[in-house]
């Protein structure tokens, strides 16, 4: 089982997560067309090697990740959070 190191909670279980897919396709503007929605939502690359993947901790924080993983040896090469504003959202008091 994979242990993934949330920037917020620390590392965690693989299980707290879900893996959304692969993190490098661009989500298509509102008037894509159907070819290019179809190749969104249903083809991926699925690449050997060190892919960047998005993932939800969802029995945790609930942040948004983007984890950079080898596919080959499983091994987690960085894990941050998915969006710009990353190093200020583990200094909410909210939480
Ligand atoms: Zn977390």
């Amino acid at each position: 089982m994979l242990e993934i190191d949330c920037p917020f909670c620390g590392k965690r279980p693989e299980a707290e997560f879900w893996c959304i897919g692969e993190g490098t396709a661009s989500i298509p503007s509102l008037d894509a067309s159907a070819d290019d929605l179809q190749k969104y939502l249903y083809f991926r690359t699925n690449s050997g090697g060190e892919i960047s993947e998005r993932w939800v901790h969802r029995h945790g924080c609930g942040e948004w990740l983007t984890v950079r993983r080898n596919t080959k040896t499983n091994a987690i090469l960085s894990v941050t959070f998915m969006n710009d504003d990353a190093n200020t959202r583990g200094q909410r008091e909210d939480r």
